[in-house]
């Protein structure tokens, strides 16, 4: 047999139009972030159209659109912010650049940030942020979330980097909260290379986040500037990309739909595995990358398999996050359980070994996928008897 080559954990999918667009911006001249139609196109279009917002703000990626989105709610240092123990970095990260002390909330059984441990969290009178984050794809439960929030007046970001379009009660998430924020980068549903944007229902809000994006300039009176600002902008030439990716919006969905989809019918329920496990029938997911969920029994041949996958048979993936508690710089942060603060998170541990995410290339060939699903079942089956 010719040597396989390997697998991809993800592609980005382009056609004609992409090429088409970013060309067009690059012949108008207009290369740069602070002016050029694509940026105002994209802005306007992904904003309503994605997230459910009158107003967005294009940034260079999804991490500075967040310390953005900060910057722009006011937090000072030594604010605290509620945010996942189970995650991906860039939340947490961003929020301590933006001048925020991070407060780790455990996950409840199915991964998602416990409501009752974010109401354990809440300092009365004290507390002010919230920070929920749609992790694989999967809405948070923002009806309850979202009634403590008015009940202590919390402001709430929502981080969609993973959610693009993702529904919670039939409404879209990024809408719940004072401000949400995406990212483009190569492996999210749609992509720019590197990009994200801040999006907001609020009129003022959205004036000081363009504001602070752009050097904090005066609006009329040009390089006078009354406070310190960032250049975050996204060049004009990827909101060109930016704007075919929306076009395709909802062909790109339905590319991973269907290659869940299969996965599913090939892999769930063997050996107790499920893949993009649907945990609450109000919701309906974003189909970001495919994600393994091993039965308990199995989480501690996680990293064995996923090696053998790759040695044996040339199939790239990726373990699911570490919790922020665990790695170095986010140690000294309080974690905190439905029971109370300074309690382990146990469900955030318990999360990041459980599973992995397997190759979610939307244009992914036919014999790709039969060939990712026999050689995770056999993969499966060896370490199962193995155990034996
Ligand atoms: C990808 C991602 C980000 C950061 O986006 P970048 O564009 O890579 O900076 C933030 N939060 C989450 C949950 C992400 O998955």
């Amino acid at each position: 047999m010719a040597a396989r080559s390997l697998i991809q954990v993800a592609e980005p999918s382009f056609t004609q139009l992409e090429e088409d667009y970013l060309l067009e911006a690059w012949r108008s001249t207009f290369i740069s972030g602070a002016a050029g139609h694509h940026i105002q196109r994209f802005e306007s279009e992904f904003s309503s159209k994605i997230a459910g917002c009158k107003h967005g703000v294009a940034c260079a990626n999804g991490t500075v659109a967040i310390h953005l989105a900060w910057k722009a709610l006011n937090v000072q240092p030594g604010d605290e912010v509620l945010l996942p123990d189970w995650g991906y970095v860039a939340s947490a990260a961003a929020t301590v650049a933006a001048g925020g002390t991070p407060v780790l909330i455990d996950c409840d059984e199915t991964g998602r940030m416990d409501p009752a441990a974010i109401r354990a969290a809440i300092v009365p009178g004290s507390t002010k942020y919230l920070m929920v984050v749609h992790l694989y794809g999967h809405p948070c439960d923002m009806i309850a979330i979202m009634a403590i929030a008015k009940e202590f007046q919390l402001i709430v970001l929502e981080d969609c980097a993973e959610a693009h379009g993702a529904l919670c009660n039939g409404q879209v998430c990024g809408s719940f909260g004072n401000a949400c924020t995406f990212s483009f980068f190569a492996n999210k549903v749609m992509t720019t290379g590197e990009g994200g944007m801040v999006c907001t229902n609020d009129e003022e809000l959205a004036i000081r986040l363009k504001f602070l994006c752009t050097h904090a300039m005066s609006p009329d009176q040009h390089f006078y500037h009354t406070e310190i600002g960032f250049n975050f902008r996204l060049s004009n030439l990827l909101a060109a990309v930016g704007c075919a990716q929306l076009e395709r919006f909802d062909d790109l969905i339905q590319k991973r739909n269907v290659l869940i989809e299969q996965y599913q019918q090939g892999l769930n329920g063997h050996c107790n595995v499920r893949i993009n496990p649907l945990f609450d029938d109000n919701v309906t997911l974003c189909p970001w990358l495919a994600t393994l969920y091993l039965p308990d029994s199995m989480s501690a041949h996680r990293d064995e398999i996923c090696a053998v996958l790759k040695q044996e048979y040339h199939i790239d993936t990726r373990p699911f996050f570490y919790p922020m508690s665990v790695m170095p710089p986010y140690r000294k942060y309080v974690t905190v359980t439905k029971e109370g603060r300074g309690r382990e998170t146990v469900g955030a541990k318990r999360m990041s070994t459980l599973g992995f995410v397997i190759p979610t290339v939307p244009d992914m060939v036919k014999e790709d996928v039969a060939h990712v699903v026999n050689s995770i079942k056999s993969v499966l089956s060896r370490m199962k008897n193995g155990d034996e």
